[in-house]
């Protein structure tokens, strides 16, 4: 039903180019084989990110001309309010400039020195302020959540089991907040069913703790669970929406992700108490509560994003492209994490480049292919950017939203068909430039070919 057609037009358009082989070669060299050197432009296609890299619509745009920039009260943040309460059901919103400033203003309140955080998985940021606060942060993953093949509809879940094992452990007294990340980011953007944000939220009311909801792709969410979830097979992406927050205490959230905007987020709640905490520490990092650290107009934008993301046909295209991405590459005997997720595919690069040894970065090795073959970026998320893990070597391509057509992905899959082909001829990287904090490593390290490729054969 969503699989080809989309339901809008192309009103304003940017041009991409292909850069030519020799142009693509020289441009990985002078990038140190590592993608996020690359200059935007010597890029096709862009798949390193759907955060902020989607395409707004028209009346997205008409709310950026009709943005009140008055400092305090402005109109603009009237309209994120209602938003907010019509689409997620919570009364106070603190607007920041974008998700990480939420869990900045939320986590900044609640979590202390010594406390433990469990999430189903932390997302990166979320980690680092629970980190920052002198906290720990645990996962709580869903037992299948690393097996790429496994089929379930909700690999995302939160494992109560695993929570209840770290009460044993840490004491209930050290777990302030218990988190869940919807959709499941670090878990290849696998789904949470409502059940199970029911069974966290019990779990957390039972031991004290404030029940947060990582909500920022909450609406891609919903729509999984309206199509697999058997209660909700009746009810609206919006419905679904509601009720599945409506178990959460509080949300972070990245407007970058489900409210369809380029930069922007908000934390909110229902607790007067805790929206008084969490304002203040807002004004300190963010700016006056009215526009926390955004222009109006990006607080007007976000406004209509929110109300767009739940209304359909809009988000069950979005994932259902996603999925088309997946079984394009399928199609093109590319293995890759099933089933796909909201946001992004998956590719197993040590099935892809079977031959190039996991210290030689086979992740990173199919992310300079798929660039030198066809001009398209993907990130690497495995043994390069997780040092000292045991992570299976993965390659994400993430779609923005509204922006490829199928022509674009067909493009993808004949790419990454194109190097499984050639294979032969990627060897392997090593690292050559690496900054002082190595989980930072991924974002700026250079690496060299180990051997000159080869010719194709
Ligand atoms: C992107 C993201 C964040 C952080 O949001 P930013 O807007 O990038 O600061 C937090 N949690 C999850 C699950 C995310 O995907």
């Amino acid at each position: 039903m969503f699989c080809r057609m989309r339901s809008y037009k192309a009103k304003m358009v940017e041009p991409i180019t292909l850069p030519s082989r020799e142009e693509r070669e020289a441009a990985l060299d002078a990038a140190g084989y590592n993608a996020f050197n690359l200059d935007a432009e010597d890029v096709f296609i862009d798949l390193l990110t759907d955060s902020g890299t989607g395409t707004m619509s028209a009346d997205q745009w008409a709310a950026l001309m009709r943005g009140d920039e008055a400092y305090a009260g402005s109109r603009s943040f009237s309209e994120l309010r209602d938003a907010v309460r019509d689409v997620m059901g919570f009364e106070y919103v603190v607007p920041t400039h974008q998700g990480r400033g939420a869990e900045n203003v939320v986590y900044g309140v609640l979590v202390e020195e010594g406390d433990v955080v469990p999430n189903n998985a932390h997302f990166d940021t979320t980690r680092a302020h629970v980190a920052n606060q002198g906290a720990d942060p645990v996962d709580c993953p869903h037992e299948l959540a690393h097996d790429a093949d496994a089929d379930h509809p909700f690999k995302g879940n939160f494992d109560i089991d695993a929570g209840w094992e770290l009460v044993e452990e840490v004491g209930e007294d050290s777990i302030p907040v218990v988190v869940q990340t919807i959709t499941n980011n670090s878990v290849a953007g696998q789904p949470v069913s409502v059940e199970n944000t029911r069974e966290v939220a019990a779990f957390a009311d039972e031991i004290d703790a404030t029940f947060v909801i990582d909500a920022c792709r909450f609406a891609e969410n919903a729509y999984f669970v309206q199509q697999r979830e058997a209660e909700f097979s009746d009810a609206s992406v919006a419905e679904i929406a509601r009720e599945q927050l409506s178990y959460a205490d509080a949300v972070t959230m990245s407007g970058k992700k489900d409210a369809i905007v380029n930069i922007g987020g908000f934390a909110a709640m229902n607790d007067p108490e805790l929206f008084e905490l969490a304002k203040q520490r807002g004004i300190l990092y963010e700016g006056f509560p009215t526009y926390g650290g955004l222009a109006g107009r990006d607080v007007a934008a976000m406004a209509v994003g929110l109300r767009e993301a739940v209304e359909p046909p809009y988000v069950g295209e979005r994932v259902e492209q996603v999925a088309e991405l997946g079984r394009l590459l399928t199609d093109a005997g590319i293995p890759v994490y099933e089933p796909t997720g909201g946001h992004a595919v998956y590719i197993d690069a040590e099935a892809v480049l079977p031959h190039v040894p996991k210290d030689q970065f086979p992740g990173q090795e199919l992310v300079c292919a798929l660039y030198l073959e066809g001009g398209v970026r993907g990130v690497e998320l495995g043994g390069f950017a997780f040092p000292g893990t045991d992570r299976p070597d993965l390659v994400r391509l993430a779609l923005p939203r509204r922006t490829y057509s199928r022509e674009h992905l067909e493009h993808v899959a004949e790419t990454a068909a194109a190097v499984k082909e050639s294979a032969a001829s990627y060897g392997g990287l090593e690292i050559v430039e690496e900054p002082p904090m190595r989980e930072l490593r991924h974002f700026s390290a250079r690496l060299e070919p180990t051997e000159a490729p080869s010719s194709a054969d």
